[in-house]
């Protein structure tokens, strides 16, 4: 297998692929893959209704909170979100913290009166604002946050504080289930499953249910919460094989000791990585302001700027994948989701370790 450190589609855990293989052609005896079942059936629904158990059970949700499984990728929640839950003469609020909070900013501004509530922006965006940098005004419908940046490499380690009676919104595609997070302190959390859970297809939304109340009546059907809540998001064709192997990635984590031992697995990982980064002398220099440092995309450039070209060659030829970094930011980046194995990290590290001994 490839050290894939692909930022998304990402890697899927080898022991999943191998069940999935294993079930492909005949799921369980039915003589027909899950792929060639209605949606309607039995054996369907049960992986339904398993892919939403496990994630209340191993992410900590509380019952007032609906697990959805919907099509569109994080960016149609970008639009949705604000369709829902912007409510007249309240402005939606914004952190902005990077390439995808910019996204989705913008998408609200089609949908109403938008205002930033801390910005990184001077900064390049290589740091997470926090404290009095965070200023939400107490009429807000919400505040939106982004968990964690992909592309600039950042992720918050606490989240900023909200007025009571303005829900918190946080994109997690790219760090969802890979910590530990307090559900009771967010409105919505939702996530493409690309790069922690599963392939791409289907997207997460985890809501508390008073807000699915909110959505204005000439919302279109499939655009609504409160649809795919009522129907178990079952209300139209789902993106079955997905799910399918978002419950295995799920049963996987469950196997690894559930979301706090994956956490201490990804700290691990992201060290050996870090450090050798911060031992280089300043060969290898961090994009990412320490204490803003995301456990899941490490984003570095070289102190020799010309040497990143030979750099991806060579990882490449070493049969590592995905470590050229977003055209945005150039450089290099490795994502190091919940499926990249510790033994892809500490070949990378040993990799960057001889890299500078050869060209240092
Ligand atoms: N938000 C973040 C933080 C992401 O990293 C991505 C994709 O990389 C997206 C949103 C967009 O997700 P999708 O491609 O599922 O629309």
């Amino acid at each position: 297998r490839a050290y894939n450190f692909n930022a998304g589609p990402a890697a899927l855990p080898l022991e999943v692929l191998e069940q999935a293989q294993q079930q492909f052609v005949d799921f369980n005896g039915a003589g027909m893959s899950i792929m060639e079942m209605s949606h309607r059936s039995k054996p369907y629904e049960q992986v339904n209704d398993q892919a939403q158990a496990l994630m209340r059970k191993l992410y900590g949700i509380p019952d007032d909170y609906e697990v959805m499984f919907l099509q569109g990728g994080a960016s149609t929640q970008f639009a949705m979100l604000p369709m829902n839950l912007l409510v007249p003469d309240r402005p939606a609020a914004y952190v902005l913290t990077g390439s995808w909070a910019q996204k989705a900013v913008k998408e609200a501004q089609l949908l109403g009166e938008t205002v930033l509530a801390g910005s990184s922006e001077a900064d390049k965006f290589n740091r997470i604002p926090k404290g009095a940098e965070i200023n939400v005004p107490a009429n807000a419908a919400y505040l939106h946050v982004t968990s964690n940046e992909t592309i600039e490499g950042t992720q918050y380690m606490d989240y900023p504080e909200v007025p009571a009676d303005v829900p918190l919104i946080a994109d997690m595609s790219s760090d969802i289930m890979s910590r530990p997070v307090d559900i009771s302190k967010f409105g919505v959390i939702y996530a493409g499953a690309q790069k922690n859970l599963g392939p791409s297809g289907v997207t997460i939304v985890i809501m508390r249910r008073d807000l699915l109340e909110r959505c204005p009546k000439q919302v279109p059907t499939m655009l609504r919460y409160d649809t795919h809540a009522k129907n178990g998001s079952l209300y139209n064709t789902p993106p079955s094989f997905s799910v399918y192997m978002v419950q295995l990635v799920l049963q996987w984590i469950e196997a690894r000791g559930g979301v706090e031992a994956i956490a201490r697995i990804n700290r691990d990982k992201t060290k050996l990585i870090y450090d050798a980064i911060d031992g280089s002398g300043g060969f290898y220099r961090g994009f990412a302001s320490p204490e803003s440092r995301s456990q899941m995309n490490i984003t570095f450039r070289m102190q020799d700027e010309a040497l990143e070209k030979q750099f991806i060659a060579e990882s490449e030829a070493q049969g590592f994948v995905g470590l050229k970094g977003h055209r945005s930011v150039g450089g290099l980046r490795a994502s190091t989701y919940n499926a990249v194995p510790h033994e892809s990290c500490s070949a990378l590290a040993a990799f960057m370790l001889d890299f500078q001994r050869r060209h240092g």
